[in-house]
């Protein structure tokens, strides 16, 4: 992978990035994905934002290599703190971190959301926490992606801020609503691969016996194998 090939996952997501837009990277890492996107001409303008030191200094190194300072700022901090107001960013991306962190660097600083009509999320795991917050923040859900790569399944979701209230009904919350409408081979096998985890997890409590807590966990389990199966049939 590199600036001017990505993986299919991140390649999937820059294809979400309208023309010319001003984007914010945030945890960019390698900083292939905002290079990627202005070489292609998704992007006019970039930032790749990053806590740690090391993939700070590697994306530093990155845009420098490209020779696309004048397009892309690195900056290191904490989520959405380094944006300003003045980059007028319109489209933020944050990929390749769980559903929980992805949700709270929305949260912990949404002022730095103003002036950004566009998400797009690529959470590894628990991307109902993502549409959870989606729906406390007013922001809906036009396009979700599924796809199987090196025998990794990755969710991609895009939302833009809504106008009304935004509701979803319990499934389409977990599975995503345009997932769950198309089901696709790469859907099922994620949530068979999760309803046989769950299984295996159910069966192991039950052979520990009967506590209160291990009955609260069971009911739990029982009603998400329920409902995946439902879902699959
Ligand atoms: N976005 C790239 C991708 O999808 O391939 C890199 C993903 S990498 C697994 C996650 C990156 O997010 C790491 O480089 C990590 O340092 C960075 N990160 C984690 N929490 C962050 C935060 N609160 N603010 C900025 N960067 C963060």
């Amino acid at each position: 992978m590199n600036e001017q090939k990505l993986s299919k996952r991140l390649e999937k997501v820059a294809h979400f990035i309208k023309p010319q837009s001003r984007i914010a990277d945030i945890g960019s890492d390698h900083a292939y994905l905002p290079c990627y996107a202005v070489l292609q001409g998704f992007a006019s303008f970039a930032i790749a934002g990053e806590i740690a030191d090391g993939p700070f200094h590697s994306a530093q190194d990155q845009v420098e290599k490209t020779g696309l300072l004048a397009q892309i700022s690195v900056r290191k901090g904490d989520g959405l703190q380094v944006l300003e107001r003045s980059d007028e960013i319109d489209t933020v991306v944050i990929a390749g971190m769980g559903g929980p962190l992805i949700a709270s660097i929305l949260e912990n600083d949404e002022e730095k959301l103003a002036g950004v009509s566009r998400l797009i999320l690529q959470p590894n795991i628990a991307a109902n926490r993502i549409r959870e917050w989606g729906v406390r923040h007013q922001f809906k859900i036009v396009a979700e992606e599924i796809v199987e790569e090196d025998r990794k399944i990755y969710e991609i979701l895009v939302l833009e801020r809504s106008h009304v209230p935004v509701n979803y009904s319990e499934d389409e919350l977990f599975f995503g609503p345009f997932l769950l409408k198309e089901k696709n081979a790469a859907f099922r096998s994620k949530w068979q691969h999760e309803q046989d985890t769950w299984k295996k997890i159910t069966e192991n409590i039950e052979k520990q016996g009967k506590t209160s807590e291990n009955e609260l966990k069971l009911t739990e389990l029982r009603a998400q194998i329920k409902r995946v199966e439902d879902v699959l049939k």
